[in-house]
């Protein structure tokens, strides 16, 4: 039996009610704070993400989906340019021969072609070489005294296609092939940000002058180990805030509003016990200052630590600061602080960012310790995390990140935003044991034979005017029926039989308290939408 893949799920009904009823809540709170939605392309160039997100960071160094990307050419396409470019007028009788034949007819001289199918990599090339060889022995015997030829497809124009060479009694041949395509690195993205802030640069939104407020919902890639909360296919609901200096963008009201409204969403869509926690990285001097002050302060104290922190406290300092080993967390508690090394307008940024946030009530807690793993953070970060969901317990991530558009090679837009985890959000949401009601009206159930057109019409009528109504079938007996509707999780069950159709008035019941009533067509809509 074939499988999903570790790391991916499969999710199902009734979790998909919750996840839509999160997504409905969640435009609809986009739309009164002004965002709109932005769809990026789910693979993009591998650069993007080693430039956007970071080289250093966990998430391009071993959580990336990555691929080379070329057309694969089959070793009949390959014979076909073979011949085209070589003996135009063999061309027509290819198709009828075989592969050795057909090179000997071609050319006398070249009697062994090795055709690759696809890129030609490294390990491409060492199996095209071990192939040609036992092509060539088997060739040989058959054929003593004629060449061996390796011919590989190049994008190269003819006129710089390299002489034929010869290495180990194998002739190397390029030939051009028309459309041959440079192998590409692309990347499944691992986050939305990246993708986002190119979307930004390349259709010149700046010159749009105003922000521009971004949502998205969809798929993420990381190859990470599974477990819970941790998939390698999860969904993310994200924001930006980017536009030019001028439009405001690095303005700490933006930083306010965003976490504002992340606290009215959280309550929306019926979070409660989720705790908001606050840092500032200041700007990449300040983090260049705080990196060699954590780097002296760790330099007598790093041999008694874990073997991570030994190599982050050499590669990236800050990282320490995630170190979750409880012999390593006294060290840690006496490191500085990033706190003290921000400079004058980061500080000040930050104050009156929460200076705001306690204006209009949100709470937040300061931890010092959180830095967050993308390079492209600038000024505020934040998390929010919940108290259910183990060790995964952030159900959120966000910060500034006013340098990455020009790292991208775009103009100066500075920008905010979040990212959430969908699957964590849905997981602390059923913790909390909130689910979404089923919310079918009605069952409307045929009695008899003939009567499954007169349900079906009544269903119609019934839907129409918005009622969500379920089929049953005139074959099924009472009993079944009523079974039916209790599983559809239907709140009325409706009785269409012959005498119900003349009479025009249908027997409800509600199935929870048994009552059952008639209740008129012309009335029935209102009654099932209405009486809950
Ligand atoms: P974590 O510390 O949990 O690894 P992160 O810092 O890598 O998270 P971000 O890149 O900031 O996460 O992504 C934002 C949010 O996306 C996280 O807070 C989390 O809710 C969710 N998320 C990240 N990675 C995964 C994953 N592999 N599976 C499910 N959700 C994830
Ligand atoms: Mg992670």
């Amino acid at each position: 039996m074939i499988k999903a893949i570790r790391g991916t799920r499969d999710l199902l009904p009734p979790d998909t009610d919750l996840w839509n009823r999160v997504e409905a809540k969640v435009r609809d709170v986009f739309a009164r704070y002004n965002f709109h939605e932005i769809r990026t392309p789910i693979f993009e160039d591998t650069q993007l993400f080693a430039r956007g997100v970071g080289e250093e960071t966990d998430i391009v160094t071993k959580e990336m989906f990555t691929w080379m990307d070329a057309r694969r050419y089959s070793e009949k396409e390959l014979i076909f340019e073979w011949i085209a470019i070589h003996s135009p007028s063999a061309f027509a009788q290819v198709e009828k021969k075989l592969f050795f034949d057909l090179v000997a007819e071609v050319d006398g001289r070249t009697n062994v072609v090795e055709f690759m199918s696809g890129v030609p990599n490294d390990s491409s090339w060492r199996g095209a070489v071990g192939r040609l060889r036992s092509a060539k022995a088997i060739w040989q015997q058959a054929e003593p005294n004629t060449e061996a030829r390796l011919v590989v497809p190049s994008s190269k124009r003819s006129s710089t296609l390299r002489k034929p060479t010869e290495h180990l009694g194998i002739i190397y041949e390029e030939i051009e092939l028309k459309d041959y395509e440079e192998p590409h690195s692309l990347t499944l993205r691992p986050e939305n940000t990246a993708g986002v802030v190119r979307a930004y640069i390349e259709h010149g939104l700046d010159k749009r002058g105003t922000l521009q407020k971004l949502y998205y919902i969809g798929p993420q890639f990381r190859r990470e180990r599974p477990q819970k909360g941790r998939y390698r296919q999860f969904y993310q609901i994200g924001a930006e805030i980017i536009g030019p200096p001028s439009a405001g963008s690095d303005s700490p009201i933006l930083d306010a509003e965003l976490l504002e409204m992340l606290a009215a969403l959280l309550n929306e869509v019926g979070l409660r016990g989720w705790t908001l926690q606050l840092n500032s990285v200041g700007c990449s001097d300040d983090r260049a200052r705080y990196n060699q002050a954590l780097r002296s302060a760790l330099e007598p104290v790093v041999a008694t630590m874990c073997a991570d922190c030994q190599r982050r406290a050499e590669t990236n300092p800050l990282r320490v600061l995630d170190c979750k080993v409880p012999e390593d967390q006294p060290i840690i508690e006496k490191l500085p602080k990033i706190g003290e090394y921000l400079d004058e307008p980061c500080r000040v940024h930050f104050q009156v960012m929460r200076a705001m946030l306690d204006a209009v009530g949100v709470p937040y807690i300061i931890n010092e310790r959180m830095v967050r793993g993308l390079d492209y953070y600038t000024r505020t970060t934040f998390e929010f995390t919940h108290g259910d969901l183990g060790a995964q317990s952030a159900v959120l991530g966000g910060g500034r990140y006013d340098g990455l558009s020009e790292s991208l090679d775009g103009p100066k837009a500075p920008g905010i935003g979040f990212a959430i985890g969908e699957d964590r959000l849905i997981l602390a949401l059923q913790a909390e044991g909130v689910t979404a009601d089923a919310d079918l009206d009605a069952y409307i159930t045929p009695l008899g034979a003939g009567m499954n057109a007169h349900a079906l019409k009544l269903a119609r009528e019934l839907r129409r005017a918005g009622v969500s109504a379920d089929l049953g079938d005139e074959t099924f007996r009472l009993k079944k029926s009523f079974e039916a509707a209790e599983k559809a999780g239907a709140r009325f069950i409706v009785i269409v039989g012959e005498n119900e159709v003349k009479s025009g008035e249908f027997a409800v019941k509600e199935l929870a308290s048994g009552t059952q009533e008639n209740v008129a067509r012309d009335r029935l809509a209102e009654f099932l939408r209405h009486s809950q």
